[in-house]
């Protein structure tokens, strides 16, 4: 049997929906062998998740990660760590500063939303993003688009993007995340290895996302996201042609953030068979 892998989901120390015990009991229901764990700025669920897994009979890797916010030409990139030194305070130190930003451009957007005539979201998405032992998670936008689904603002999720929170919507707020080039170093910085998540998902045409993955890698970039899953297929072997032509290795995720019906854990996850896998010296083969 292949080994079962999954680098890519969230738990509530960020957006994700589920608490990391009930995230590691259903990768271990998934059957997987290997599951990485990347909240957005965050690595607090990396030690809960350690601890539950040495209690577990069923062998699991769990591979300490993140998925950090970063900048370029005005998108919001996010770039992965992995086999990071979760405990490193440099890196803990970094993780804050993004913190603070996540909490000051919620602060701005739901400013925003109550200029348009939608008041008190704030604290709703705050009360949203704490968790049940009264820990605050990072605060993100889907926090304040649950909220605004929760108040009746908007009919769901996406209405609530496409209509507030959105890149040029009403309650839109130009992201002022750190350099893709920082969010690499502060990754290596900490012993990890940075790939670019979801290329395929930004709203960027072939050119520029030709750019992007050619800077990424110039700054050192190790690899790239390669899910099938979400992808259509060409698009797929279009980023496989561009990890091939930029030496990036590849990596698969799920993105889980919770149950539903278009996303699993483990599920429809494999590389193009000529890209390097991420983990292929990783003390897991
Ligand atoms: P943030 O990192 O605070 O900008 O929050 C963005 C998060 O919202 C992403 O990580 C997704 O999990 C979630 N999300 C869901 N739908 C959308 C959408 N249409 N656009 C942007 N983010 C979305
Ligand atoms: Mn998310
Ligand atoms: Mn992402
Ligand atoms: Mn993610």
């Amino acid at each position: 049997m292949p080994m079962k892998i999954d680098l890519h989901s969230h738990t509530r120390y960020s957006d994700g929906k589920l608490s990391v015990d009930e995230l590691l009991m259903r990768a271990h229901t998934m059957m997987l062998d290997v599951l990485a764990i990347t909240d957005h700025d965050s690595v607090a669920a990396i030690e809960p998740a350690i601890r539950w897994q040495t209690e577990q009979k069923r062998p699991m890797r769990i591979v300490p990660g993140v998925e950090l916010s970063c900048a370029w030409h005005g998108f919001d990139i996010h770039i992965l760590g992995f086999q990071i030194n979760h405990q490193c305070p440099t890196f803990l130190a970094r993780l804050e500063e993004q913190s603070q930003r996540r909490v000051d451009r919620a602060e701005r957007i739901c400013a925003k939303l109550e200029k348009a005539g939608i008041q008190g979201v704030l604290p709703e998405a705050m009360a949203l993003a704490q968790l049940p032992d009264g820990a605050a998670g990072q605060i993100t936008r889907a926090h304040i688009a649950r909220a605004l689904v929760n108040r009746g603002e908007v009919i769901d999720f996406d209405q609530a993007f496409k209509k507030y929170l959105g890149k040029g919507k009403k309650a839109h707020v130009k992201p002022d995340w750190i350099s893709i080039e920082k969010g690499i170093s502060w990754i290596k910085g900490a012993g990890g290895q940075a790939v670019l998540a979801h290329p395929g998902r930004y709203d960027l045409s072939a050119k520029w996302l030709r750019r992007l993955v050619s800077e990424f890698a110039a700054f050192g970039g190790q690899g790239l996201e390669l899910s099938q899953g979400q992808l259509a297929l060409q698009k797929w072997q279009f980023l496989a042609e561009l990890a091939k032509e930029h030496k990036l290795m590849g990596s698969v995720g799920s993105d889980f953030h919770g149950p539903s019906r278009w996303c699993e854990l483990g599920r429809n996850l494999r590389l193009p068979d000529n890209i390097q896998p991420l983990w292929h010296d990783w003390p897991i083969n």
